[in-house]
């Protein structure tokens, strides 16, 4: 079965009970016994609700896995995955990532023994010499966030399946429609389901995919032990946002290939990050893992201060001005005082995240009013 047909098929059946075409809401929190223990394979809705199995089986199957579980968000599906390290385990990420994700790993999990190193995943042999006795798991964004650099998945996961380390690909910014790291080699694939996924900015959402059936083992114990599970309206809503995921990707991808080279031939555009530049660094890695190049853009103006940045932010109207991404409409934003505020300003500018650094999220509306509403923004900066 090809993409768009898994999206709306896969894992889905009417209803046995009624015939219901779309799966219905399981709203409840408790599963009638006819005897103790004796059920239709539903006890309570922590452990399990059918809404949120008929989701989970889909996501597995758009991710070309074998077990999906989800999460009442993207933060809570990687604290799951954390949780299969012990005290004294170490996790190696990549040096660009989402704030949050940053967040999570140094002030909660840090404080609970489990240590997290950053490193460059583009100098491969100098990520191999990065690793100790005590990495227990690789975390890889692609493309990052926001400065869109690319990480190779397929070569990052051979070096750790030698040195037996988990793997973990944050694959948020990509959408399964764009990019599988299962088939790369990955043994978990984690999504913000927020994002692309649901794509229309209306529900908070997390979920992870995998083969390994001792990995989604282990992560249906901590779902139910620990309970960040989604309710049974976000499943639908995610269920719902994926019937169109592919075509929504397809647009957007399409969208953010024009407003690049929009921005790039603008004077008052000093930068812009868009890997589907054939002069962006990680391009032929980008084309060979990704269907296309994604529907983020990020740039630096003419000048690094924050004042024209701000001007610029407040200036567009198409484009909204909040965190996030992957949705349906444009968002702009500003990763300095935004997204990535938890991270230390030594450790943004290291990588490149300067002041006055901007985000697009591109959506699916009609590019020519996309680049006429940045145009006129930019024009009114002076
Ligand atoms: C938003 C995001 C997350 C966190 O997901 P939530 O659903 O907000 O908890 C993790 N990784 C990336 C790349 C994100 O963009």
């Amino acid at each position: 079965m090809k993409f768009g047909t898994k999206a709306i098929h896969a894992g889905i059946e009417p209803d046995s009970a009624t015939g219901a075409v779309m799966t219905p809401i399981y709203q409840t929190s408790t599963y009638a016994q006819s005897a103790p223990g004796v059920h239709k394979g539903y006890e309570y809705a922590r452990t399990g609700n059918p809404t949120r199995t008929v989701l989970e089986n889909n996501l597995a199957a758009l991710e070309n896995g074998k077990f999906g579980i989800c999460f009442s968000s993207g933060l809570a599906a990687m604290d799951a995955v954390i949780r299969l390290l012990q005290p004294g385990d170490e996790v190696l990420a990549c040096d660009d990532l989402y704030g949050g994700s940053y967040r999570l790993l140094t002030k909660v999990h840090g404080g609970f023994g489990i240590k997290s190193r950053f490193v460059g995943m583009n100098n491969l042999a100098a990520f191999e010499s990065a690793i100790r006795p005590e990495t227990k798991l690789i975390w890889i964004e692609t493309p990052t966030n926001p400065m869109l650099n690319i990480v190779d998945i397929l070569a990052i996961c051979t070096i750790a399946k030698k040195k037996g380390i988990l793997t973990c690909v944050d694959n948020t910014f990509a959408s399964p429609y764009l990019q599988n790291p299962l088939d790369l080699g990955a043994d978990i694939v984690l999504h913000s389901a927020t994002k692309y996924i649901g794509g229309h900015s209306d529900v908070v959402h997390g979920a992870v995919v995998t083969n390994s059936e001792l990995y989604a083992q282990k992560l249906r114990f901590i779902q139910n032990a620990v309970g960040a599970v989604p309710g049974p309206q976000d499943c639908f809503l995610i269920l719902r946002g994926i019937k169109t995921l592919h075509i929504r990707v397809e647009r957007a991808c399409q969208n953010a290939a024009k407003i690049a080279d929009f921005l790039r031939s603008h004077s008052k555009i000093k930068q812009v990050f868009y890997p589907g530049f054939i002069d962006h660094p990680g391009h032929d890695i980008a084309a060979s893992q990704m269907r296309h190049f994604g529907g983020m853009v990020s740039f630096n103006l003419f000048t690094d201060t924050l004042d024209y940045a701000e001007k610029l932010l407040s200036n567009t109207k198409l484009f909204t001005l909040a965190e996030s991404l992957g949705g349906v409409e444009s968002l702009i934003g500003h990763p300095a005082t935004m997204t990535h505020a938890s991270i230390p300003r030594e450790e943004r500018l290291k990588v490149g995240l300067t002041d006055s650094l901007i985000r697009l999220s591109v959506g699916i509306e009609d590019v020519s009013d996309l680049i006429d509403d940045l145009n006129v923004a930019i024009d009114h900066l002076s």
